[in-house]
């Protein structure tokens, strides 16, 4: 009987899925009467991948990292379900919607984003990382800039010059002026 290694896409023997056998079982694996945690894992991987799992060949030469899902969170506990564990990560490839370049969801990344993050197992990075900086600091700016305008003071100079820079990054030029207008005439 040969088994598809997610990572490789090469078809490999029980012998040579031993890193996998390590980590079972977990929540979600069906067990049957008389069958180790191995045997039930190969039966369902069988036919179907429900799992994203790695040969012992693609973990030797780092090209995957073992998951550990007794850390991940994945809220439909049976393989038949859309969402199951991580048993190994490597390498994936997405386009970013933003920008439209193709980026790395690199297996490390992968591990901390399901077991440390706890980020749902079937959420995925939309945008690339320069992307998702750009959207998170664009935030980050315009919570500072409500700030400022609900709680600042319009006496306070270094505030107005502040609003005015957010101004100036958000590419409102007209509103910037103003605001720098307002700071030089409080001298
Ligand atoms: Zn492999
Ligand atoms: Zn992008």
């Amino acid at each position: 009987m040969k088994y598809k290694c997610s990572c490789c896409q090469k078809h490999v023997e029980e012998k040579n899925i031993k890193k996998t056998a390590s980590i079972l079982p977990f929540d979600g694996l069906p067990k049957m009467e008389g069958q180790t945690p191995l045997q039930g894992f190969l039966a369902v991987i069988k036919n179907h991948n429900l799992y994203q799992w790695a040969c012992d060949d693609c973990h030797q030469s780092k090209k995957a990292i073992l998951g550990n899902p007794r850390k991940q969170f994945y809220t439909f506990k049976n393989p038949w379900d859309s969402a199951t564990p991580y048993l190994a990560y490597f390498d994936k490839n997405f386009t970013c919607k933003t920008c439209g370049e193709d980026f790395v969801f690199a297996k490390e990344e992968q591990q901390h984003w399901y077991e440390k993050l706890n980020f749902v197992v079937y959420s995925k990075p939309v945008n690339c990382p320069s992307c998702r900086k750009e959207i998170r600091d664009a935030k980050n700016l315009n919570t500072e800039l409500s700030g400022l305008l609900k709680d600042g003071d319009p006496k306070d100079k270094n505030a107005l010059i502040r609003i005015a820079e957010i101004y100036d990054i958000l590419e409102k030029p007209e509103k910037a002026k103003a605001y720098r207008r307002a700071a030089e005439k409080l001298g």
